[in-house]
């Protein structure tokens, strides 16, 4: 027996395999970082035994678009007409704190992640470099990324050179790896996106990059000659299988069959578009074309929050609406969302987003004892249209447990907490009342 040898014993397991296996009740092995078992409760349990009895077991979550340092401005940018969200509002308020805050910030905001069931971020900001060491310490697994613009581009391409120096750009090898993250279409020239693509070239790392989120960024891109913001990235190589677009929104029919046509993988941010556009992303679309689809929640001041079961029953909700059809993105789909369809968007669904004998040992425990999931009748409709990510009771990373009884193993909660807020402090608003 090794010393990180667990039997995870539970009422209900869906492994989020191809051909939708569960088993009731049922267990998942551990040995080292990896899934050893996964079945019926077996005669013979090896190493610690853990009861989650009136719980399903479920891959741990994947939230393909995260900003964790924002968590300090949640709540500060609220009800903003459209067009004025990042320049009149979150840019201001960014001058304002400086890389310690935003550690705290991130560490806070990874706290969040984790409480909820996640267990792999795709995170993006400036100043990766100090916030990436906040992510390695939460457990997470993550893919960090360095905001790009043309706006000091030498500088962030030296900066994200030297966290591909750090971390490599290998999930297979460092639970944080590295992507490359241009800021956006209108905010990146095309210098700097040919620089990007041939770092990723090189280096084989993944390439994000909001697309398609403003009118304001639409227009930009049309006063320099093309045709919309997919055709921009798309000549220079950079739609396709191994580039993550977030958002979309503003996406026109050929440009979401173009980014479908390429495979583009896609994060989706529902409650951030509703809540910052008053607009849904083609996601139908983009499907039907062949966009690999996972779902992100954007930063905690844009939605306002960091709930992927918050985020799963928007996406069907404002989808359907969006459709005019109740059929539309059905729930099996947006649980796929958040767990191998996002790992695939990723390029990790070789290692987590099923549970699966060989996989890594991202396993999350949801007690579904509430009121409010009872009764058990179809765990999928369940959980994308009734959990909340505070029924998650127990979080296993890289085979490591995280979150047993609600409460973090390795993380004080406490401290983050209060750095958290301590750091957030000079951000709070003077006399407003409502
Ligand atoms: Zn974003």
């Amino acid at each position: 027996m090794s010393a990180s040898s667990y039997t995870l014993l539970a009422d209900d397991v869906l492994t989020l395999d191809a051909a939708w296996t569960r088993y009731s009740p049922g267990a998942v092995g551990i040995e080292d970082a990896r899934i050893s078992y996964v079945g019926p409760p077996p005669a013979a349990r090896t190493g610690t035994v853990v009861d989650l009895e009136g719980c399903v077991l479920l891959p741990g979550l994947v939230n393909v678009h995260t900003h964790t340092p924002m968590w300090l401005f949640r709540g500060l940018t609220e009800d903003v007409p459209r067009g004025e969200w990042l320049a009149g509002h979150m840019r201001p308020l960014e001058a304002r704190v400086g890389p310690r805050e935003l550690r705290a910030g991130a560490l806070a905001g990874c706290l969040e992640l984790l409480l909820g069931g996640v267990t792999t971020i795709a995170d993006r900001y400036s100043g990766m470099g100090e916030i990436a060491g906040a992510v390695e310490e939460s457990g997470l697994r993550a893919v960090v990324a360095h905001s790009l613009y043309d706006d000091g581009a030498e500088r962030g391409l030296r900066e994200s050179e030297a966290l591909l120096e750090r971390f490599g750009a290998d999930p297979e090898r460092s639970r944080v790896w590295v992507g490359l993250g241009p800021h956006a279409t209108d905010t990146c020239g095309p210098q700097l996106l040919r620089q990007v693509a041939a770092l990723a070239e090189r280096s084989g790392a993944r390439v994000f990059i909001h697309l398609a989120q403003s009118e304001a960024e639409v227009a930009t891109v049309r006063a320099g000659g093309y045709t919309g913001c997919a055709a921009y990235l798309d000549s220079f190589g950079l739609l396709g299988p191994t580039v993550v677009v977030a958002h979309g929104t503003y996406l026109g029919d050929d440009e979401a069959d173009l980014v479908g046509r390429r495979g583009t993988a896609v994060a989706h941010c529902p409650s951030s578009n509703a809540k910052l556009e008053g607009r849904v992303a083609p996601v139908a679309r983009l499907r039907r074309a062949g966009a690999v689809i996972g779902l992100g929640t954007d930063a905690a001041c844009c939605n306002n929050g960091m709930d992927l079961f918050a985020e799963m029953r928007t996406a069907g909700l404002l989808n359907k609406v969006a459709a005019g059809d109740p059929t539309a993105l059905v729930a099996a789909d947006l649980l796929r969302m958040v767990t191998s369809d996002a790992a695939a968007t990723l390029g990790i669904a070789h290692l987590v987003g099923s549970l699966e004998i060989g996989k890594r040992a991202d396993v999350i425990a949801v007690d579904q004892r509430g009121p409010h999931l009872q009764p058990w009748h179809d765990p999928v409709a369940n959980l994308v249209y009734a959990a909340r990510g505070s029924d998650v009771r127990a979080v296993f990373v890289d085979g490591q447990p995280l979150l047993l009884d609600r409460r973090p193993v390795r993380l004080d909660a406490e401290r983050i907490l209060a750095a958290g807020a301590r750091a957030a402090r000079p951000l709070a608003p003077v006399g407003v009342a409502r």
